[in-house]
């Protein structure tokens, strides 16, 4: 498939078809995550025999496909999450941005989705964001949301790769992850459920890793008095990740060293966070403590956490940078983590940095004006 190789769609072919009713921006204070979407779209063809087309930025309406479409059938699907800020200084910028567009080319290779190139998808992607620049929203606890999406979309039955691909963008305002201060979680860790495996597909970011996620999530709401799933893998019971978030836990290791550690990426298991990537430099620049990756079984924290070494533990993500996790439910027992809101607290420290860097209180390269 040499087309495939060589063809990617380009910026300067944009087309742009501007909405005549745009809609009202809903108030900062009443967002639900993903419930408001903006005015425009980008959407963008490929199909194996023409290559890519020209990417579009036009009013967001209903995708026209098939019902034979792959993505329907086979879920022939990726995605990324990433978000955009309203600086300070009232620039708009991204937050690390080609990390996510990284991600989004890896998984594509894994999902049988045709390459494009990443830089062309930035340049649209920021054009996207500034046709809707105010959606943005003007304030320091809001951001822009961003779903780039990667479809299968050729009409015929039969798993195999898909000929037929569209790509598509939409953005929209978020409000804070936690609108009334940061609060602690808790997490059932049931060893009968289990996320990624070896070989699998733990490490990509596409949608069939999340749809069976969604019913074991609801039992630990309803069936335990849990708010998220701690995802644990083999007999020994690893810790993988927390929900949707890579998991971290900050202790005094066997040696009695302070160490911040997290599970290692090797192992294919771990969705490869850009909030855990941004977590590791940071501490690793700061010097302070060890930091490692490395596999944390369910017996080796419990044995931490009944020695009283276990001082924090958290989950990382685009969607709350942080969050704190103070209790976990495993073999019908309560663990019980100290998660005080001590601004000294690591969890705390993470949170505050990566936001003053997100607003551009604190400059950052990290940041990618639009
Ligand atoms: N793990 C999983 C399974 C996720 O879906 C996400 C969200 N993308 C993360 C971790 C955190 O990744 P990021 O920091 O890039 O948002």
């Amino acid at each position: 498939h040499s087309i495939r190789l060589l063809s990617t769609f380009r910026y300067e072919d944009m087309q742009i078809t501007l909405t005549d009713k745009p809609a009202r921006k809903p108030d900062n204070d009443k967002l639900k995550f993903g419930a408001n979407i903006s005015d425009h779209m980008l959407e963008i063809d490929w199909t194996e025999q023409h290559g890519w087309g020209c990417p579009q930025i036009k009013p967001v309406e209903p995708l026209r496909i098939h019902p034979a479409a792959k993505v329907l059938h086979y879920a022939t699907e990726l995605f990324e999450g990433m978000k955009a800020y309203r600086c300070v200084d009232n620039k708009i910028r991204l937050f690390r941005p080609m990390e996510n567009l990284n991600r989004m080319a890896t998984t594509a290779q894994r999902t049988a989705l045709p390459e494009f190139d990443k830089i062309e998808l930035l340049k649209c992607l920021k054009k996207l964001i500034s046709i809707d620049q105010e959606w943005v929203p003007y304030s320091q606890r809001c951001s822009l949301y961003i779903r780039p999406t990667f479809i299968g979309t050729e009409p015929t039955l039969g798993v195999s790769y898909s000929n037929q691909a569209k790509l598509f963008v939409i953005i929209g305002p978020v409000g804070p992850y936690f609108p009334t201060g940061m609060k602690p979680v808790s997490l059932l860790a049931d060893p009968a459920y289990v996320r990624a495996w070896p070989g699998g597909c733990g490490m990509f970011k596409m949608g069939s890793n999340y749809a069976p996620t969604i019913k074991i999530q609801e039992i630990a709401v309803k069936k335990y008095n849990c708010q998220q799933v701690l995802w644990l893998f083999g007999d020994d019971h690893q810790m993988t990740e927390v929900g949707t978030m890579n998991l971290f836990v900050y202790w005094i290791n066997e040696s009695g060293e302070k160490e911040l550690i997290t599970p290692p990426l090797d192992s294919g298991l771990i969705l490869p966070g850009i909030t855990r990537k941004s977590l590791l430099e940071l501490s690793r620049q700061w010097n302070e403590f060890k930091v490692s990756e490395q596999v944390i079984t369910m017996a080796r924290f419990v044995k931490a956490l009944n020695e009283g070494r276990v001082q924090e533990v958290f989950g990382a993500g685009t969607a709350c940078i942080v969050c704190p996790v103070n209790r976990i439910l495993y073999k019908g027992q309560e663990l019980n983590i100290p998660a005080s809101d001590d601004p000294s607290n690591l969890t705390q420290r993470f949170y505050k940095e990566v936001n003053d860097i997100h607003f551009y209180r604190k400059a950052s390269s990290w940041m990618e004006a639009v």
